[in-house]
C-alpha cells in the first residue's frame, strides 16, 4: 500500500495532515498522510523516492513552480495556473495538478458570487495572487493588481498578457491605488495576520460601492480588511473555504471518489474548531 504526503519547506503550520486524516478515517482507508520537509536543493533528488513510495503528494512553498520541470505530465489546471500543488503517481508517471484555483472559486460559490465582467482589485502579486490573477484573466475579468513592490505586479501583468493577449490588466502601488469602480477586492497579502493582525492593506474608503471583499487569510477568521468591508455593506469571504476545498479536491483526484456534502461540512466544522476554538 502506498501513502500520501505534503512536501514543502518549512511545514510548521499546515492543516493538511488534519484534513486528510479526517477524510481517510471517514472512508476507513488504511492510508496515512505524512509531512515531508524537502529543501529546495533536495527537490530533484527527492523525486524518484517520492515516485517509488507515494501514490500522491501535495506541494507547497517553495516548490509549486520548481517541481513542474520534474513531472511527466501536467493537467489543464496546472498548465493554466503555472504552478502545481497536487501530484498523482500513476503507471510510473507523475502528473501535476493545481487545486488552488478550484479552492478560490469555491470561496466565491459559497456566497453565490459570479465573476463575469466584474472589475477586480487584487492586492498582492505573490504565488496565491498569480493563481487568482490567471483565473480572473481566464474568465475575462478586468483586473487591477496592487502590490508593495511594483516590479512584481508588472511581472504578473506581463505573464497575464502573454497567456491571455486580450486581458485587461492595470498595476498600482499598494499605497497609491487609484479609486475606481471595483466590484470585488481580494486580499492576497499576509496583511491582517500574525504580526500584521491589526492592519489592513487598504483604507476602508476603497470599499465604497464594492460588492464583495475576499480575504485569503483564514486566521483570524475576520481580519480588519473583512471587518471594515462588512461595515461598508460588502459581502465578505475569508480563506478557510479555499484552504479546505483545495485539499479536498486533491483527495478526489487521488482516490477518484467524490467527497459528499455531509463529510465536507463535518470537515469544515472540525477545522474551524481546531483553528478558532468554536463551532
Ligand atoms: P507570497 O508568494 O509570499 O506573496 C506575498 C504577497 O504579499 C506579495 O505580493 C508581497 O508583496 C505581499 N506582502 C507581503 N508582506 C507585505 C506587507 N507587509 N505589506 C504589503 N504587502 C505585503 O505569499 P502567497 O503564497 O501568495 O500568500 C499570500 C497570502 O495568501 C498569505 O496570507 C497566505 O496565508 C494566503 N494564502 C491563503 C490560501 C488559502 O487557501 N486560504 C492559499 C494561499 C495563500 P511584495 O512583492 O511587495 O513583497
Amino acid at each position: 500500500m502506498k501513502n500520501y504526503a505534503l512536501i514543502g519547506y518549512p511545514l510548521s503550520h499546515s492543516f493538511s495532515p488534519i484534513l486528510h486524516g479526517l477524510v481517510y478515517r471517514s472512508w476507513e482507508l488504511p492510508n496515512v498522510y505524512l509531512s515531508w520537509e524537502v529543501l529546495p536543493e533536495e527537490l530533484e533528488l527527492a523525486i524518484p523516492m517520492l515516485k517509488r513510495n507515494l501514490a500522491g503528494f501535495n506541494v507547497t512553498a517553495p516548490h509549486k513552480k520548481a517541481i513542474i520541470r520534474l513531472l511527466d505530465d501536467l493537467d489543464f489546471s496546472a498548465q493554466l495556473y503555472g504552478a502545481v500543488n497536487t501530484v498523482k503517481s500513476e503507471d510510473g508517471k507523475l502528473i501535476g495538478f493545481n487545486t488552488d484555483g478550484a479552492g478560490f472559486l469555491k470561496g466565491l460559490s459559497e456566497v453565490d458570487y459570479e465573476l463575469t465582467n466584474k472589475h477586480i482589485l487584487l492586492l498582492g502579486a505573490g504565488g496565491a495572487a498569480q493563481t487568482i490573477a490567471l483565473e480572473l484573466a481566464h474568465q475575462g475579468c478586468p483586473v487591477t493588481i496592487a502590490n508593495r513592490e511594483l516590479s512584481e505586479a508588472y511581472a504578473l501583468k506581463l505573464l497575464l498578457e502573454k497567456r491571455f493577449p486580450e486581458a485587461s490588466v492595470e498595476i498600482a502601488q499598494l499605497n497609491d491605488i487609484p479609486k475606481g469602480s471595483y466590484s470585488c477586492i481580494i486580499n492576497a497579502t499576509p496583511v491582517g495576520m500574525g504580526s500584521l493582525a491589526n492592519e489592513s492593506p487598504i483604507s476602508s474608503d476603497y470599499f465604497r460601492g464594492v460588492e464583495l471583499a475576499y480575504d485569503l487569510i483564514y486566521n483570524p477568521a475576520e481580519t480588519l480588511f473583512l471587518k471594515e468591508a462588512g461595515k461598508m455593506g460588502c459581502l465578505t469571504v475569508n480563506g478557510l473555504t479555499m484552504l479546505i476545498a483545495q485539499g479536498l479536491k486533491a483527495i478526489e483526484i487521488w482516490f477518484e471518489r467524490e467527497i459528499d456534502a455531509e463529510l465536507e461540512e463535518n470537515i469544515y466544522s472540525s477545522i474551524a474548531k481546531e483553528l478558532y476554538g468554536n463551532d
